[in-house]
């Protein structure tokens, strides 16, 4: 899947949980993380808060919709990562 970004063009996607797609123009976050296997160009991405609820509950439905995952391109989705220092999410259902 690829996508047009107004910012880098045409490009792959990774997808980002809506706090971290929110903050990547605004206010910074304190934590992101990532998951490891991906068919797409880039991991899922998720904030602290996220990490704490999938830490707790483990991977469902429910967690993944209020995540509510928005498509970034690889570049943006790059941007975020160095921004707000990405890191391996601790669950081992990602
Ligand atoms: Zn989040
Ligand atoms: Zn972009």
């Amino acid at each position: 899947m690829r996508v047009i970004c107004d910012s880098h063009g045409d490009q792959g996607i990774g997808l980002a949980c809506i706090h971290v797609a929110g903050a990547i123009d605004g206010e910074a976050i304190s934590g992101c993380y990532c998951s490891s296997a991906t068919d797409m160009a880039r991991p899922d991405a998720w904030c602290q808060d996220c990490e704490a609820a999938l830490l707790d509950q483990g991977w469902n439905e429910d967690w993944f919709k209020a995540a509510d995952f928005k498509i970034l391109c690889a570049a943006c989705w790059d941007l975020a990562s160095q921004r707000f220092g990405m890191v391996k999410s601790a669950s081992t259902e990602v």
